[in-house]
């Protein structure tokens, strides 16, 4: 899976040209049809997407692509889940932001966890791969339970924390 941009016309133009490196061995990318259709929950309600797939000229391998508002692996696009984030960084629990979203607390809570697990990562790598948005993550320690990886969004979240 690979995240592109989200205007469909751009991507196009991109395979077109080669314009697209493979994540695995750095070859162009060509046009290959498409991915399963999918369904996305946006902030206004639900919609489908049907990503384009692409074929590495070098090693053979396919590619979902999928634009930037999307996450992998996740039904809410990438803005729902940065709302979910933002929340968080500003000091909101799993069950408020869920209501604020109108998102089942298991879910808002699974999104948070996921982050929190790749905390480090995200830190160390400075953002996520997600292209959507830049996150950041600070460490600050708190009492009692060492240091702990803190979100801050680049720049809106990081202009009220820092
Ligand atoms: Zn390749």
């Amino acid at each position: 899976m690979l995240t592109v941009s989200a205007d469909r016309d751009d991507v196009e133009r991109m395979l077109g040209a080669g314009g697209l490196a493979c994540p695995a061995c750095g070859g162009p990318l060509a046009r290959w049809g498409r991915a399963r259709e999918r369904q996305v929950r946006g902030l206004d309600g639900v919609g489908r997407l049907v990503p384009r797939r692409a074929r590495c000229g070098g090693c053979g391998r396919t590619h979902v692509l999928l634009p930037v508002t999307c996450l992998a692996r996740r039904a809410d696009e990438a803005e729902v889940i940065g709302r979910a984030l933002e929340a968080k960084a500003a000091g909101a629990g799993h069950r408020v932001i869920a209501e604020a979203l109108g998102r089942p607390a298991s879910t808002v809570r699974g999104w948070l966890r996921a982050l929190a697990a790749r905390a480090e990562q995200v830190r160390r790598r400075g953002r996520m791969g997600c292209g959507w948005r830049r996150w950041r993550l600070r460490r600050e320690p708190r009492r009692g339970r060492g240091c702990r990886g803190r979100l801050s969004c680049c720049p809106c979240v990081s202009r009220r924390t820092v």
